[in-house]
C-alpha cells in the first residue's frame, strides 16, 4: 500500500533513533513547581489562589475566562509561594502560581469521574468534562479541546482524524504513547466520534513508525469505521491541513478550519488525556514529552507534571553533555529557543531539545531568487514575497499574499540557502498586521 501525503514539504533527518526505543518513564517534579495561568490558545485563566494557600493535586488554581480559554489545575500538593509573573517557555512573562511541592501528592477528594465507564458519557458530558479538565491540544498548538468538540450547529462532521504523524524531528513521545496506550487512545477517539456525531475515524501514522502501524492495524481489525493509514514521512505531515489532504483528499479553505470540510483532528496525546480525565476525573496536570538532542546525556520519553522546571528534567536525564548551544521547547522546525532552563513545562511542551556543537544556520545573505522556499511551502505561499513586503513595512499588503495563512512550519527557512530568517519575519509581519488592523478599526 502506497503511503498517502500532501504536495511539497521537506525531508529533514529525523534523529528519532535517539529516543524511540525508550519507554515512557514517569518522573516526579522538584521541590518547586511553577504553573502558568496562560498556557493555551485564547484568554488567560484568572487566579483562584493566593500566597500561603494549601493546594491538593488536581485542585483548580485558575478559572477559564471566556469560550476560548482553559482552566488550570495544580499538579502537586503543597503551599502557594507566590502568584506572580515568571518567564514562560513561550518567551514572555506570564502570571504563574509558584508552589512549594510537599512531595505528598495528596489528591483533591472531589476528583472522581462522572461515570464508571467512558461509554456511558453523553456528548454534552464529554464536552463539559473536557472543558473542566482544562484539556487542550497536546500536539503543540494548545487549542482548547472542548471548543473543537463544539463545531457550529449547521456544520456536519463526518470524520475524526487521529494525528499520529509526529513529523517534527527528534520527538518520539507520541510514538511511545501509541505503542503503550493504544486501547485507551482508541476508546477516547470513539467518545470523541460519538460527541461530534462523526461516522468514521481515520488514523494517520508516519511510515517511520512501522511498529505502531502494525499494532494499530491489528487493534482495529474488524472495526469497519476505523481506518489506520500510513502517511509519508515528510515534514510537516502532522499539520492539520496536510493530514486532512493526505488522508481524505479534502482541502481546508484559506482562513478556514477543519470543521469547514467536515473534519475534526485530534492529536493522540490529547486523546490519551481525554481518556484519563473521563475515566478518573483527574484534570490535565501531566503530559508526555521527549527530551532529546546531542546535548543531553540520556535522551528519554517522560511523563511529567505540568509546572516541572526544564532544569529538573534535564538533570534527571543525566544532565548536559558537551558544549550546549541551544535549548528549545518543541522540535527543531517549530520549537521556541529558550534563554534559560528555569522555565516550566506547560501543556504545549511536546519536547525539550538540547543541542550541542556549532549553532545551526549561518550568516544571512541577500535573497538569490532561487524559489526554493516557494517550491517547498506546503501552504502554496510565496514566502520571499511575503517577507519582502513585511520588511518594506507593508504588512497589510502581505496579507493578500497569504501572510495570515502561514502556519509558521519553518519549511521555507529550512531550505533557504541565504539563511534568511523567513519565519521570524512572518511572525513579525503578523504582529504588525494585527496592530494596523486594530488601528484602522478604531478609526471606524
Ligand atoms: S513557514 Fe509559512 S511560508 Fe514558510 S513554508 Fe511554512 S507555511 Fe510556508
Ligand atoms: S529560498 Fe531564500 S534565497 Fe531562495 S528565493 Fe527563498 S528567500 Fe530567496
Amino acid at each position: 500500500m502506497r503511503a498517502k501525503t500532501f504536495a511539497k514539504g521537506v525531508h529533514p533527518w529525523d534523529f528519532k533513533e535517539l529516543s524511540k526505543q525508550r519507554p515512557t518513564e514517569v518522573v516526579k517534579p522538584g521541590k518547586r513547581v511553577v504553573i502558568p495561568l496562560h498556557q493555551h490558545t485564547g484568554a488567560p485563566a484568572e487566579p483562584l489562589v493566593k500566597k500561603g494557600d494549601r493546594l491538593l493535586v488536581g485542585q483548580k488554581i485558575g478559572e477559564a475566562k471566556g469560550f476560548i480559554s482553559a482552566p488550570v489545575h495544580s499538579s502537586v500538593s503543597g503551599t502557594v509561594l507566590s502568584v506572580a509573573p515568571f518567564l514562560s517557555p513561550v518567551g514572555r512573562k506570564v502570571l504563574c502560581v509558584e508552589i512549594e511541592n510537599d512531595d505528598g501528592y495528596e489528591v483533591n477528594p472531589s476528583i472522581r469521574p462522572c461515570h464508571e465507564g467512558i461509554e456511558e458519557y453523553t456528548p454534552q458530558e464529554v464536552r463539559e468534562s473536557v472543558r473542566e479538565a482544562g484539556i487542550v491540544g497536546l500536539g503543540g498548538a494548545a487549542f482548547p479541546t472542548a471548543v473543537k468538540l463544539s463545531p457550529p450547529k449547521d456544520q456536519t462532521i463526518d470524520a475524526v482524524v487521529l494525528n499520529g504523524a509526529e513529523c517534527e524531528p527528534y520527538l518520539t513521545t507520541d510514538h511511545r504513547l501509541m505503542l503503550e496506550r493504544a486501547d485507551e487512545i482508541l476508546k477516547a477517539a470513539e467518545a470523541v466520534r460519538m460527541t461530534v456525531g462523526a461516522k468514521e475515524i481515520h488514523v494517520g501514522i508516519e511510515e517511520n513508525k512501522g511498529d505502531v502501524i502494525d499494532l494499530w492495524s491489528r487493534k482495529v481489525k474488524g472495526i469497519p469505521h476505523v481506518h489506520v493509514e500510513a502517511v509519508k514521512t515528510k515534514y510537516p505531515q502532522g499539520g492539520e491541513k496536510m493530514l486532512i489532504k493526505a488522508l481524505l483528499n479534502r482541502e481546508v479553505p484559506c482562513g478556514g478550519l477543519p470543521f469547514n470540510v467536515g473534519v475534526i483532528v485530534q492529536n493522540v496525546g490529547t486523546l490519551n488525556a481525554v481518556y484519563d480525565s473521563l475515566t478518573t476525573g483527574m484534570p490535565l496536570i501531566k503530559r508526555g514529552l521527549t527530551i532529546s538532542g546531542d546535548g543531553v546525556a540520556k535522551p528519554s520519553n517522560l511523563e511529567v507534571s505540568i509546572g516541572t522546571l526544564f532544569s529538573d528534567l534535564i538533570e534527571g536525564c543525566g544532565g548536559y553533555k558537551g558544549d550546549v548551544n541551544r535549548v528549545l521547547m518543541g522540535g527543531p522546525m517549530m520549537g521556541i529557543s529558550q534563554s534559560t532552563d528555569q522555565v516550566p513545562v506547560i501543556k504545549a511542551t511536546s519536547g525539550i531539545l538540547v543541542m550541542a556543537g556549532a549553532a545551526p544556520g549561518g550568516k544571512e545573505y541577500p535573497c538569490i531568487g532561487c524559489n526554493s522556499c516557494t517550491n517547498h511551502c506546503p501552504m502554496g505561499l510565496v514566502p520571499t514575497t511575503i517577507v519582502s513586503l513585511v520588511r518594506a513595512g507593508k504588512a497589510m499588503e502581505s496579507k493578500d499574499w497569504g501572510l495570515t495563512d502561514c502556519m509558521e512550519c519553518g519549511t521555507c527557512a529550512f531550505v533557504c540557502p541565504a539563511h534568511i530568517p523567513l519565519v521570524q519575519w512572518v511572525r513579525y509581519g503578523k504582529a504588525e498586521y494585527l496592530k494596523e488592523k486594530k488601528r484602522l478599526e478604531s478609526q471606524g
